[in-house]
């Protein structure tokens, strides 16, 4: 593999931030200096160090789970249960850890993967990473909420979101309650109840769909996980 790959994949940066540790000329190939990313290396033979440290090559692992409602997206809780409970001992390497947070009552979609600079990338606010979500809204949402929420909007504690995409699957008056799906490209703290809220309605259930180009597996019961297909990863990135 590509040397410059290599060191992103045992966690010393992303590709722009390993290729300045080459050109600084702190990584060395079986004792050589070496300051192209491009040179090709074989991860399991060749001696790659950083600072004379060797570098060991860690294979990353990248897992879909259809998170339940009452679990923390957090690592580890001594009350709760968490996602990383729900990964099956053998799966659950050092590590590992969910990307991106969902309150405990949201369900649906988290990425779990030892990849830090993916996490970081899907993360990072400037990257505007899309996010679905289905939900269901006491009252009725109608074309006024769709336009309103087309444009950024100010929550009750005076925070501005992005301009969004709803839309409205089922409005039924009877019941007094509408099935939306809702697309962000943030991140802010409870923002889909919070977006609602600053309208006077109120989010009943709220699951994800989508995280970037990655789509929630429908086969994938609440509390079931799977590992990421090959093109899913290379999409992701
Ligand atoms: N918005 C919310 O309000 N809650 C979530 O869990 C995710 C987005």
């Amino acid at each position: 593999m590509r040397l410059d790959k290599f060191l992103a994949e045992c966690n010393q940066g992303t590709r722009s931030e390993v290729k300045v540790l080459l050109k600084s000329k702190r990584v060395t190939v079986n004792g050589v200096t070496e300051n192209s990313g491009k040179r090709q290396i074989n991860e399991f033979s060749d001696v790659v160090c950083l600072d004379k440290k060797k570098l060991t090559y860690q294979s990353f692992v990248y897992y879909m789970l259809n998170k339940p409602k009452n679990v923390i997206t957090a690592t580890e809780d001594s009350v709760q249960k968490t996602v990383l409970d729900l990964i099956d001992k053998k799966d659950r390497i050092k590590g590992l850890f969910p990307v991106g947070r969902l309150d405990k009552d949201t369900t649906g979609l988290v990425l779990l993967t030892n990849d830090g600079a993916l996490a970081h990338d899907l993360l990072a606010p400037k990257k505007h990473v899309e996010k679905v979500y289905e939900a269901k809204i006491e009252g009725i949402v109608t074309e006024a909420e769709v336009e309103l929420f087309s444009k950024p909007i100010e929550l009750k504690n005076g925070e501005v979101t992005k301009p969004s995409r709803l839309v409205v699957r089922k409005a039924d008056e009877d019941a007094g309650m509408s099935e939306i799906e809702i697309t962000i490209s943030e991140g802010k703290y409870h923002q889909i109840k919070r977006m609602f809220a600053s309208t006077g309605m109120h989010v009943l259930e709220l699951k994800r769909l989508k995280m970037g180009s990655l789509e929630l597996d429908d086969r994938l019961d609440p509390g079931k996980y799977r590992a990421l297909t090959q093109t899913e990863i290379e999409e992701l990135k």
